[in-house]
This record gives structure tokens, sequence and C-alpha cells, in this order.
């Protein structure tokens, strides 16, 4: 009995494939507001933390100045910004992006990447982003099949994307989104989607566990901070998504990967030696490669 959904494979890949479209775009967004937010939010907290430390004469004059609307902050600093509001906006000039320029790569290519209003370059993220998430999607379907473990899959990849680049942006993995991440591969394995319940279980645990020992080990030998908790929350997302028995080679592929590409920044003088280079994006494009080989990684290491 024919029980999936009545539409060809091509169909199903070009709608994901357009799909991956609009959320790329929504990604570049997202990639570009979330560290903004976060840091206000550091800031906000940071502000009430210290009103509640200091008493006083200093901490009312500072309640005082506070009560006043600053006239050479904009109203814009002042607010906190969110994924929705303001909507997009030249980063230059801050002229509204509207209508069809919102459009995902048409928008783009449409004023050759530049903008309506002020003429300079829109951010290369979008149409990368775009064409990135396009492809990401596609291959769900295609490696999975259209249903829901292509679905899954395609949370995974999106939330990795969008993980790469906020830390090749800022060095920072936001626990907004590692965290539910986290959660989420373990409810999608609930039902076996990507590796069996237990093995999520584990991989979620050591995961976490793997980079928290190498994280004090190597501080501990060498005095320096290796990686930062953001990359153990990671890990332990994609533990929980992939199973323990994937963990070996996401590390290794991740580690080889960053080697190979901190050498290569360092030869054509793009970095010095020494300087910190964030781990996530490595760990995160280990894991869609992980993603869609799946059983041949951990079956040739068992
Ligand atoms: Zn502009």
């Amino acid at each position: 009995m024919q029980s999936t959904l009545a539409i060809d494979m091509t169909t199903a890949i070009a709608l994901a494939a357009l799909a991956g479209l609009f959320v790329g775009n929504w990604l570049a967004g997202l990639v570009e507001r979330l560290p903004r937010i976060m840091d206000y939010d550091w800031e906000a907290q940071f502000r009430e933390w210290r009103g509640d430390q200091t008493h006083g004469d200093e901490a009312r004059g500072e309640q005082a100045r506070d009560d006043q609307p600053r006239a050479d902050q904009s109203q814009v600093d002042n607010q906190r910004p969110s994924l929705w509001w303001p909507s997009r906006q030249c980063p230059a000039c801050q002229a509204p992006v509207t209508g069809w320029r919102r459009l995902p790569l048409v928008g783009w290519l449409s004023q050759r990447g530049r903008c309506a209003a002020c003429g300079k370059s829109v951010a290369w993220r979008y149409p990368v982003l775009e064409c990135l998430t396009a492809l990401g999607f596609a291959a769900c379907v295609w490696h999975f099949g259209p249903g829901v473990q292509a679905l899954w899959a395609m949370l995974l990849v999106a939330s990795l994307l969008a993980l790469a680049w906020i830390d090749k942006d800022t060095g920072l993995l936001p626990d907004v989104i590692t965290l539910p991440l986290l959660w989420a591969g373990l409810l999608a394995n609930v039902a076996d989607t990507f590796a069996p319940t237990a093995q999520a279980v584990l991989g979620a645990a050591v995961g976490y566990g793997l980079l928290w020992l190498l994280f004090h080990g190597y501080r501990l030998i060498t005095g320096r901070e290796g990686m930062g908790y953001g990359d153990f929350k990671l890990l332990a997302a994609l533990g929980a998504w992939l199973g323990l028995a994937a963990l070996p080679m996401l590390l290794l592929a991740a580690s080889l990967a960053g080697a190979v590409v901190g050498l290569l920044m360092i030869a054509l003088r793009r970095a010095r030696r020494g300087q910190p280079q964030p781990f996530g994006p490595f760990l995160a494009a280990a894991g869609i490669v992980a993603l869609f080989s799946g059983g041949v990684w951990t079956g040739w290491l068992f």
C-alpha cells in the first residue's frame, strides 16, 4: 500500500531547495542580529548587577541619569533589537530593504549585491548562506527521501550553518541555539531517527564530557584555553543527533580540517601563529558530513 506523499523525488528536492533559499535568507539576518541581541542583554545584565552592587549616592546618581532620556543616543540604541524588529535594513545607510528586494538571491542578484539607496555592497553572507541552505535542504531530501527524517535533518543543517557563521564572525556559539539543538537531537532519536536512543543520550553526555576534559587538561598543561564552553555544547548536540559512535570521527575530522585551514591561513598570512581560531565551524562542517555519510563513518570505526 502506498502511504508516502504523492510527489516525485525531483519535485520534492526542488521544493526543499526553494524552502532552503528562504530559510537561508532568514538565517543570514539571524547571524547578524543574534550577537547584537546577546551584546544588548549582557550589557543590560551588567548594568543591573552594578546597580545592585552599588548603594548610596553613586547608585542614586546612576538611577537619576538612567531615568532621563539620553539625547545623544538614538532610540534604536536603547531598544532591545529583536530578530523581527527593525525589519531588514542596509547596515551602511539604514535604508529599509523592502518588497521584492528582500527575496533570497533574486533581490541580491538584481542589485548586483549593492544597496539600492547608497550603493554600498550588501553582505555576501546573504547569497552564500541562501545557496548553502538550499543545497543542504536538497541534500536532506535526496539522501533521506521526502519525509519526517528529512525535516529533522533540515533542522540540524540550518542550525549548524547559523552556528558556524556566528562562530566565524564572533567566536561565540550562542546557548539559545546549541542547547535547543541538543534537546531536538535527543527528541529526534526517541524514534531512532539517526541513532538508537541510548547512543544519542551517551553521545550527548560523552560529547560534552570529552571536550570538558580536553579543555581542562590543555589548560593545566599549557596554561591557555584552547576552546570555549560553546564547543562542548555543540559536540554534545552533535552526539545527541548522530550518536556516541560518531564522536571520534567528528572530532578527528574537525581537528584535521581546523589544522589544515589554520596552516593555510598562516601560509597566506591571513592569521598569525598562536592566534586562536574558532573550532565551531569545523565541528559544524564535520557534523553535516557525518549526517550524510551516517553509517559509513561508524561502520569504518567498529
Ligand atoms: Zn545603503
